[in-house]
């Protein structure tokens, strides 16, 4: 069913009771072509480009829980390609591209709202480095403004600009950054993929991986055996364990992320913000909740929950820079598992064991990443080789050094990243 005006009327004018379900429950078949393990935006995304352009329609999605269960249910929703080193630079302007497609590519409104994202700093040295970094986004052909104290003003006429221990001394501003509506994203990728004949299937979780002479041969479920020619893990902070069932060590460490949402309120901030000294950042959704969240929670943890002592740092700098938030009453908190890499970025790449492909180290920016990362890891899983946007996200960058510090990275020694 495509979805369109005339859709929406036809079965408005029927009591909107002929709609269909947006994908099949599949049952799990004994074999597949590739079989992708986890069903968050970066594992459907793969499986709906891996059919769409690549022509593998046997292709599996196996998730443990239900679409959209995991963190790309739980993130706050930004979207931006404000990179500063190759590798990281290429990989997100290409990415933001396909969001910039994305409604029309999926025949689904994932509400993507390019509001501008606006991050201040606070500092001469800030400045300095929200320069370059602009520089460098420019170069790779994307939007960057650096804006001055007055520039911020007004655009965001509300931010406290009198404080004096952090004044706002400008901002880097990229017009096309925004949000999107993540379970839409997670929903629009599933129905595309399944359009295209994928099978997602739900409550299935993956609890072996079977290796024969030195190859991936397919994997062991809560639902059985399934062969695979190809197996790719997408499992965002179970990536170290999941990889581990096929004797695996990554660099992974898993840490909770949190977020908190008001009551809906008025209109009241248009731009995604970002404040440079503390670690805290907010936008307001379509319903009119004040979307924000900050830091880790500094240590690793399997707890997709929060705690108080990171609501109150998250608070505490949000007020410092908007008080007027203070007002507001805070409705829910909640946690996502990070998978975090030592240096702040992904991992798109063939694992040392024929057949299996990993897809890993999102860190906190991996919503984003979701269009950009489905269509490179589908190219890899297809081809066998990177995608000339991903070409730098490998593996053994933490072998040979060529590391990709490009925001902060977290380890078990956060202040050593
Ligand atoms: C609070 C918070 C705020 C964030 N804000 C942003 C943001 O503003 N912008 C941004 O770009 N990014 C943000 N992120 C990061 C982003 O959400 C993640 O990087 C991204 O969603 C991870 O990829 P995913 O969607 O595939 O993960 P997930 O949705 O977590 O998908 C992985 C799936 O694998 C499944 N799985 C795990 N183990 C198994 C198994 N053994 N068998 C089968 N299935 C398994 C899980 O159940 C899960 O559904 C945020 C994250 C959090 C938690």
């Amino acid at each position: 069913m495509r979805y369109n005006a005339f859709q929406i009327l036809r079965h408005g004018l029927a009591g909107n009771r002929g709609w269909r379900p947006a994908w099949r429950k599949a049952e799990p078949q004994a074999a597949y072509d590739a079989v992708i393990v986890g069903g968050g935006g970066h594992g459907l995304s793969t499986a709906y480009y891996l059919a769409k352009r690549h022509g593998v329609r046997r292709v599996a999605v196996l998730e443990k829980g239900w679409i959209g269960s995991g963190n790309i249910g739980r993130n706050t929703t930004i979207v931006r390609a404000n990179y500063g080193l190759p590798g990281n630079s290429e990989f997100y302007s290409h990415s933001l591209k396909l969001w910039e497609g994305l409604e029309q590519e999926l025949n689904y409104n994932v509400m993507h709202s390019q509001r501008g994202l606006i991050n201040l700093f606070h500092s001469d040295g800030q400045r300095d480095a929200y320069a370059r970094r602009g520089n460098a986004i420019r170069n790779q052909g994307d939007d960057a403004i650096l804006l001055d104290t007055d520039g911020v003003r007004k655009i965001l006429p509300w931010l406290d600009f009198e404080q004096t221990r952090f004044p706002i001394y400008g901002g880097l501003y990229q017009p096309r950054g925004g949000t999107a509506r993540h379970d839409a994203v997670a929903w629009g990728y599933a129905r595309g993929a399944d359009r295209l004949g994928v099978d997602l299937i739900e409550n299935c979780e993956v609890t072996g991986i079977a290796v024969e002479a030195g190859r991936v041969t397919g994997v062991e479920t809560t639902r059985g055996a399934i062969r695979a020619g190809k197996v790719g893990l997408a499992v965002a902070g179970r990536s170290s364990q999941v990889a581990a069932l096929a004797g695996l060590k990554l660099p992974i460490e898993s840490h909770v992320l949190q977020a908190f949402v008001t009551e809906g309120l008025k209109p009241v901030i248009d731009h995604v913000v970002t404040y440079g000294m503390g670690h805290f950042y907010i936008s307001q959704s379509d319903k009119g909740g004040l979307v924000f969240g900050g830091d880790l929670d500094f240590y690793p943890s399997y707890a997709a929950r929060g705690n108080l002592p990171m609501a109150e740092h998250v608070l505490e700098a949000g007020v410092t820079l908007m008080p007027m938030i203070g007002k507001a009453r805070m409705l829910r908190s909640w946690g996502g598992i990070m998978d975090m890499s030592p240096d702040g970025s992904p991992v798109i790449d063939r694992a040392p064991l024929e057949g299996l492909y990993l897809n890993t180290g999102w860190c906190y920016g991996g919503f984003k990443a979701v269009p950009g990362s489905g269509d490179c890891f589908a190219h890899l899983l297809a081809t066998d080789a990177p995608h000339p946007a991903a070409a730098r996200l490998r593996l053994d960058r933490f072998d040979t050094g060529h590391g990709l510090m490009d925001e902060e990275g977290t380890g078990a020694q956060h202040n050593l990243h």
